[in-house]
């Protein structure tokens, strides 16, 4: 590793790995942590537990803010693990100056957003910093939750399950890139930013055999696809036509030479399902809002084991690698 840190040590690839098992695992190595789950489970798997912070930039996005993206992005990750978001503290560090109305503005949105989980924020801490210590508000949310479904885990992925994904991907990191560039984009385009407990629910309720889910955050899919191949010591073998991409987000690939597949997203997960329950789990999904495009993308295999193959239309195929550098800090 380097001397210092640098920005790619925070993209939730390649390099993000390194920092987090060379300086953090090697410190406060467990049994909970070393299972690298969305969420830790904890209290006789009856609880999960995760934390999350928010430093994105711009504040306010086509689609969704920080406040709303502070409480999906921990909600979510309770979720992937089967739980039912409950209990959520909310740290805030603001910059002097910061504008009242738009503090209101980013709380406004998490109230929403706690609704739609039906969680409640029960604890929480503000400080204040003088100017040019923050840009602008940085957030922290942590919170527990039910497990309504035990077991769920991406280390237990086997042949018996399929690979899907909800809907379309990398609607947020091309959001936030276009926002930031300044470039105008056609008003389709918008972060894919939202909670997935009501998704998760409704699959749970259906009884659909869930083996492994994963929002697809930084990194996006390619790094959940090879996090699953290498947790689960598995080949991951993805139809790269089967992987639905919006005509917005294509564009903006086009235009900047990005992958799809690296880009963020923030209301999109990756789920192994078991082979009988794949066209169910399908159907169930694409019920919701936004995710009429949910398919399956791709079968477990021993080809190449911790590895993520990619195959094209043409009969050719190639590993998907984990993203690495930063192609864009503070997506989230
Ligand atoms: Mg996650």
């Amino acid at each position: 590793m380097n001397k210092t840190i640098t920005l790619a040590n925070g993209n939730g690839g390649e390099e993000n790995n390194e920092l987090i098992s060379q300086v953090f695992y090697k410190a406060f190595k467990n049994e909970i942590l070393e299972k690298s789950e969305d969420a830790a489970i904890i209290h006789n798997g009856e609880l999960a537990f995760s934390t999350d912070s928010f430093t994105v930039s711009p504040l306010f996005f086509a689609g969704a803010d920080i406040g709303k993206l502070a409480v999906c992005g921990t909600c979510n990750d309770l979720a992937m693990m089967g739980a039912k978001p409950k209990y959520l503290t909310c740290s805030v560090i603001i910059e002097e100056g910061f504008e009242v109305v738009e503090l209101e503005r980013i709380v406004a949105s998490m109230k929403i957003e706690l609704e739609v989980n039906a969680a409640i924020v029960v604890s929480g801490d503000t400080k204040v910093v003088p100017k040019g210590s923050v840009d602008k508000i940085f957030i922290n949310t942590t919170g527990i939750g039910e497990v309504l479904k035990k077991g769920i885990s991406s280390n237990n992925i086997t042949e018996e399950d399929v690979i899907l994904v909800n809907r379309d991907i990398g609607a947020h990191g091309a959001t936030i890139f276009a926002a930031r560039e300044g470039m105008e984009m056609s008003s389709a385009l918008k972060s894919d930013c939202n909670s997935l407990f009501p998704q998760v629910k409704a699959l749970l309720d259906a009884g659909i055999n869930i083996t492994a889910m994963r929002d697809a955050t930084r990194g996006g899919v390619s790094a959940v696809l090879n996090e699953w191949a290498k947790q689960s010591n598995i080949c991951i073998e993805v139809e790269e036509e089967k992987i639905p991409v919006s005509d917005e987000v294509k564009g903006i690939c086009e235009m900047l030479g990005f992958e799809a597949t690296a880009l963020a997203n923030e209301g999109t997960f990756v789920l192994a399902v078991k082979r009988e329950d794949a066209q169910r789990a399908v159907e169930i999904l694409q019920n919701f809002e936004f995710c009429s495009s949910a398919t399956v993308i791709g079968q477990v295999t021993q080809t190449h084991l911790k590895k993520v193959v990619l195959k094209s239309a043409w009969g050719t195929s190639r590993f998907l690698e984990t993203p690495t550098g930063e192609l864009l800090p503070r997506i989230c």
